[in-house]
C-alpha cells in the first residue's frame, strides 16, 4: 500500500506505537506535532523497530497554515489526530487551555482538511464519553455524560464530527473511543514516557517498583466490585494501534461517506488488586500498598462492549495482562528515565 496518512500528535505514547503499526502496514507517515508532552526521540526509535523512515513536522495544530503545508508537502489521503491535551486533574485546573488545545485545534484541523480536499480522519475519543455507567458494558449507544473538562472536549469534538458529516456526507470519520491503554512496544524501545507527575496506575507502579516511590495507593476498598477495589478495561498499546490501521482500512474500502464510533477495549475488566498481583509476577518484585480513600471523579468500574470493532473493523485485542505488563516492565527497565538519559 503506497498510502501517506498525516498523524498528528505522532511522536505521543500511542501515536508512536500506532506509526510502527502503520510503517508496518505500508504506509507513509507524516507526524506532526509541537512535542508539547513528547520527545522527537520516539520517532528515531520508531524507524529503528520498522528500519523505515517517517517524515517529521514540527507545528501546532491550532495553527492552520502549518497544517495545510504539512497536508500538501506529505500528499496526506488521511489523518489521524491523536494531538491533544490528556490529563484530567489538569483539565479541571485549566480549562480553557484544554478548550482550545482540543477543541480549537480540532477545528483548525478540519478546515485545514477541507481545504485541501482531504476528508478522511480517525479521532482519538475515549470511554470517558461515557460517564457513570447506565448498563455495562458500555456499548456505543450508551448515552453521553462526560464528567470533566477533558471529557468534554471529547464529547464536544465528536458533535464536531457528526454535524460536519450531516452537512456534508463525503468525510469519513472513524471516532475511536479507547478505554484504558497501557502497555508498550513489545522491542522495549518505545512506551509511556509521562511528563511531571504520573496519575494514572502504570506509571506509578513502575515507580514503586524502581524505588521512586514507597508504595501505591489504591483507592478505595469499598466499590461495588468483586474486591472492592476499582475495575477498568485494559488495551495493550499495540493492540490499540492496529486499531487505527483496520479503521483506515475500513474507511478506504467504503464508497461514500461515513461517521461512526467503536469503542476499542478488551471487553474484560480488572481490579487494581488484580493489576497489582500482575505487576508483581512481571516485575518479579513485591508492590507494597495502602489503601486510600477513593479519589474524587473516580467510577467504580467499566468495560467495553467492543463487538462493532470486531464485527465492521474485523479487530479485537490479542494481548493478554500479562504481556501488558511483562511489556511495560521491558520499556521500563531499559529505559529507567525514559527517553532521556
Ligand atoms: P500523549 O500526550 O502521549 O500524546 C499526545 C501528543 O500530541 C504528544 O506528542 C503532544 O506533544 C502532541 N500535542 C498535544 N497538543 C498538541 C498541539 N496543540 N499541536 C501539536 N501536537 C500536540 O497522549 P496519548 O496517551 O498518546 O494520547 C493520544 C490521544 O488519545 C489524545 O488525544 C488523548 O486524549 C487520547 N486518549 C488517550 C488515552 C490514554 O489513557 N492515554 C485514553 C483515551 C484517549
Ligand atoms: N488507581 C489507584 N491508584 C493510583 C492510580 C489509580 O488505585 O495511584 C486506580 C483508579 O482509582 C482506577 C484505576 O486505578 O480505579 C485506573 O486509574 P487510571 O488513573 O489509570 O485510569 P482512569 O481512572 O482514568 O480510568
Amino acid at each position: 500500500m503506497d498510502e501517506s496518512i498525516l498523524i498528528t500528535g505522532g511522536a505521543g505514547y500511542i501515536g508512536s506505537h500506532t506509526c510502527v503499526e502503520l510503517l508496518n502496514a505500508g504506509f507513509s507517515v507524516t507526524v506532526f506535532d509541537n512535542y508539547c508532552n513528547s520527545k522527537p526521540e520516539a520517532l528515531n526509535r520508531v524507524e529503528s523497530i520498522t528500519g523505515k523512515s517517517l517524515t517529521r513536522v514540527q507545528g501546532d495544530v491550532r495553527d492552520r497554515v502549518a497544517l495545510e503545508a504539512a497536508l500538501r508537502s506529505s500528499g496526506a489521503s488521511a489523518v489521524i489526530h491523536f494531538a491533544g491535551l490528556k490529563a484530567v486533574g489538569e483539565s479541571g485546573e485549566q480549562p480553557l487551555r484544554y478548550y482550545d488545545n482540543n477543541v480549537v485545534g480540532t477545528l483548525r484541523l478540519l478546515e485545514a482538511m477541507q481545504t485541501c480536499g482531504v476528508k478522511t480522519l480517525v479521532f482519538s475519543s475515549s470511554a470517558t464519553v461515557y460517564g457513570a455507567p447506565q448498563f455495562l458494558p458500555y456499548s456505543e449507544d450508551h448515552p453521553f455524560a462526560p464528567t470533566n473538562p477533558y471529557g468534554r472536549t471529547k464529547l464536544m469534538v465528536e458533535d464536531i464530527l457528526r454535524d460536519a458529516f450531516a452537512s456534508d456526507d463525503s468525510w469519513r470519520f472513524s471516532i475511536l473511543r479507547y478505554f484504558n491503554p497501557v502497555g508498550a512496544h513489545a522491542s522495549g524501545l518505545i512506551g509511556e514516557d509521562p511528563q511531571g507527575v504520573p496519575n494514572n496506575l502504570m506509571p506509578l507502579w513502575l515507580q514503586v517498583a524502581v524505588g521512586r516511590r514507597e508504595c501505591l495507593n489504591v483507592f478505595g476498598d469499598d466499590y461495588d466490585t468483586p474486591d472492592g477495589t476499582g475495575v477498568r478495561d485494559y488495551i495493550h498499546v499495540t493492540d490499540l494501534a492496529e486499531g487505527h490501521v483496520r479503521a483506515l482500512q475500513w474507511m478506504a474500502q467504503s464508497d461514500g461517506g461515513l461517521c461512526r464510533a467503536f469503542n476499542l477495549g478488551a471487553g474484560v475488566g480488572y481490579s487494581v488488586l488484580e493489576m497489582v498481583r500482575a505487576f508483581e509476577a512481571a516485575s518479579g518484585k513485591p508492590i507494597p500498598y495502602r489503601i486510600q480513600p477513593r479519589r474524587a471523579g473516580d467510577l467504580a468500574g467499566f468495560h467495553a462492549n467492543a463487538d462493532s470493532a470486531r464485527s465492521v473493523l474485523g479487530w479485537q485485542v490479542t494481548r493478554d495482562l500479562q504481556t501488558m505488563c511483562a511489556d511495560t516492565w521491558r520499556w521500563q527497565s531499559n529505559n529507567p528515565s525514559g527517553y532521556v538519559g
